[in-house]
């Protein structure tokens, strides 16, 4: 399969939290302690949060926009788990790195709908990328975590570099469907890859217009099959 190029880091790029390596005294507390649940602290045996605060499946979404052949979200963008969501894409100021709690529901999270997704595994696994000047500013790409957290637990290979934004676009927070369209278009490039199924990982899902984006890119360089697997769906409001 001609994709080497996709999963090698690429040169220059800021070092993020997803390529960071967890050292091996976390590891050895983890298989010595019992869980406690993020949100609570009581006993979660299957983590990262006990039955009392876990998170609900999100709803079935609608048909997906024509370049994604399906797609899927972990959670509903609500309540807590929108309160889960803010505190892992945007950790307190004073946090050396990522939220760890939050980082670990967002990654228990997107591991167990991998777990339910029907159909094959993928032959790649692809963040939608952030701009570089964006990268740089923000330490890490959610979406980048979340999609390596999926390559691990599906055991394929994680291409974060496949796709590369070409401009910074403004936040989609407030635009209506149109305007969300307009936003994003033309914004990846993807290079040509042999992989002829792959899953797209998003942090956020609205309307699915920067996903479609994504999506159409990756078809342009010879992907057949996108499946669009996002953390959280939330429905765009007015
Ligand atoms: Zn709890």
């Amino acid at each position: 399969m001609a994709t080497g190029d996709a999963s090698r880091a690429q040169p220059g790029a800021p070092r993020g939290a997803a390529e960071r390596r967890q050292p091996w005294w976390r590891a050895a507390l983890e298989l010595l302690l019992p869980s406690v649940c993020a949100s609570c602290g009581r006993d979660a045996p299957a983590g990262p949060l006990c039955g009392a605060c876990a998170l609900a499946p999100a709803d079935v979404l609608a048909p997906p926009p024509r370049a994604l052949s399906s797609w899927h979200a972990a959670i509903a963008h609500e309540g807590a788990g929108g309160d889960w969501v803010r505190r892992f894409k945007y950790p307190a100021r004073g946090l050396p790195g990522l939220d760890p709690a939050a980082e670990a529901v967002a990654v228990g999270l997107v591991k167990g709908l991998v777990k339910r997704l029907p159909g094959a595994a993928p032959d790649l696994v692809v963040p939608v990328p952030l701009h570089a000047r964006r990268l740089r500013e923000r330490g890490f790409n959610p979406a980048a975590l979340l999609a390596q957290a999926c390559a691990r637990e599906a055991r394929v290979r994680f291409a974060p570099v496949l796709l590369t934004r070409l401009r910074d676009t403004p936040s989609q927070t407030g635009l209506s469907r149109a305007a969300r369209r307009r936003n994003v278009a033309g914004v990846f490039v993807a290079r040509a890859t042999a992989a002829p199924r792959v899953w797209l990982v998003d942090d956020v899902v609205t309307t699915g217009s920067t996903l479609s984006e994504a999506a159409r890119a990756l078809r342009r360089a010879g992907v057949r099959e996108v499946v669009g697997v996002c953390l959280a769906h939330r429905p765009l409001v007015g």
